[in-house]
């Protein structure tokens, strides 16, 4: 049986992608497979098929580190034909086939069982990027960072974590405030609970080490000089997550709000974390996220649309989620 997906391959540093049928014999082994409903588009992913970086660490391959469908076959224990799934990241588009393709096979352990509530829709509309806001929130509440502590800021608003994690902070009763580039979008980010818009302008420039405090936590997707200003701004005991890199990789700070106002700066990876915290998050958007909310965030392409997606991710302009329905 054929099947479609988008295939990867690399000429000297030129990555390109393609449409093609592919068949069963050319999946990886795996000891469950999948029919795919839906997968998304990632900034990772946008890297991946960019070939900015190396994320895809063998060719030809499907990329794509994102998917969700129904168990067609399974030989692990707790997985059974008939069970919808969401796989995030492992190795998928790294050195594994990825979500990109009608069919998928994988590791019973990199599956996660879909909560009752979500379609595999919902899961594809949340994806890597809500499921790693849903990390964040779960390290703010580890800190202790409750509403009442005061405002968290969550920067890189328009974007895929920022949305969902927008979404999540207000609807748990925090008091958000959204940094943003694309102040034209703010009655979408109020939309999504936020209670402040702020010019992503005033974090983005090189700052004093230690400034006024202000904000209880962060949520953090963009790094760079923007980190640095959230960490000296954050107050007493407060909590700043950092998952992202969308300003830059580096981290031009200083100890002072560490040592002087005992900040925690927690480190979010969604790619290899345990599946016990990943079914945790899961369950806790479960609970947590507001579907009429998820709806408003998200787009749907198809699979021969995805390249074209990409250059828009790196120019800002895509905002929200995109789900990409591969059928
Ligand atoms: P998106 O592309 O959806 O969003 C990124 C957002 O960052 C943009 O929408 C924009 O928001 C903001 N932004 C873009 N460029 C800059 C810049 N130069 N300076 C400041 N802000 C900028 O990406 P995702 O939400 O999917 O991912 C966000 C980041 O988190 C990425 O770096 C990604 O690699 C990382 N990530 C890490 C994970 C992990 O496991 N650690 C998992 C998931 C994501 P606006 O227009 O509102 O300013």
């Amino acid at each position: 049986m054929t099947f479609k997906a988008l295939l990867a391959t690399q000429d000297g540093k030129t990555v390109s992608t393609r449409v093609v049928d592919m068949s069963e014999q050319d999946l990886m082994p795996g000891d469950v497979s999948i029919a795919v409903d839906y997968s998304t588009v990632n900034y990772k992913d946008a890297l991946a098929i960019s070939g900015r970086t190396d994320v895809i660490k063998t060719f030809p391959l499907i990329p794509g580190i994102d998917l969700a469908g129904t168990v067609e076959a399974s030989s692990y224990p707790g997985i059974a034909v008939g069970d919808r799934v969401v796989v995030n990241s492992w190795g998928l588009s790294q050195t594994h086939h990825g979500g990109y393709a009608q069919r998928a096979r994988v590791k019973g352990d990199w599956v996660v069982k879909l909560p009752e509530v979500f379609s595999t829709w919902d899961a594809m509309a949340i994806g890597t990027a809500g499921y790693t806001a849903m990390l964040s929130v779960l390290a703010l509440e580890h800190g202790g960072i409750t509403p009442d502590r005061g405002d968290i800021i969550v920067t890189g608003a328009n974007g895929g974590v920022g949305s969902i994690a927008i979404a999540l902070l207000s609807d748990l009763g925090y008091r958000v405030i959204a940094s943003t580039g694309r102040l034209q979008e703010s009655q979408y980010l109020r939309d999504l609970g936020a209670a402040e818009i702020l010019d992503r302008k005033t974090l983005s420039e090189a700052g004093a080490p230690i400034a006024r405090e202000r904000w209880a936590g962060a949520v953090d997707s963009v790094g760079s000089r923007t980190l640095a200003n959230l960490l000296a701004q954050t107050k007493y005991r407060g909590v700043v997550t950092a998952c992202g890199l969308a300003q830059g990789l580096d981290l031009p700070a200083s100890v002072l709000p560490f040592i002087l106002r005992n900040v925690t700066l927690a480190g979010i990876d969604s790619v290899n974390a345990p599946q016990h915290v990943r079914v945790e998050a899961w369950s806790r958007l479960a609970r947590d996220l507001d579907l009429a909310k998820l709806a408003r965030t998200t787009q749907v392409i198809g699979l021969a649309d995805v390249p074209a997606i990409v250059g828009r991710i790196f120019e800002g302009q895509v905002r929200g989620r995109t789900v990409v329905d591969v059928n």
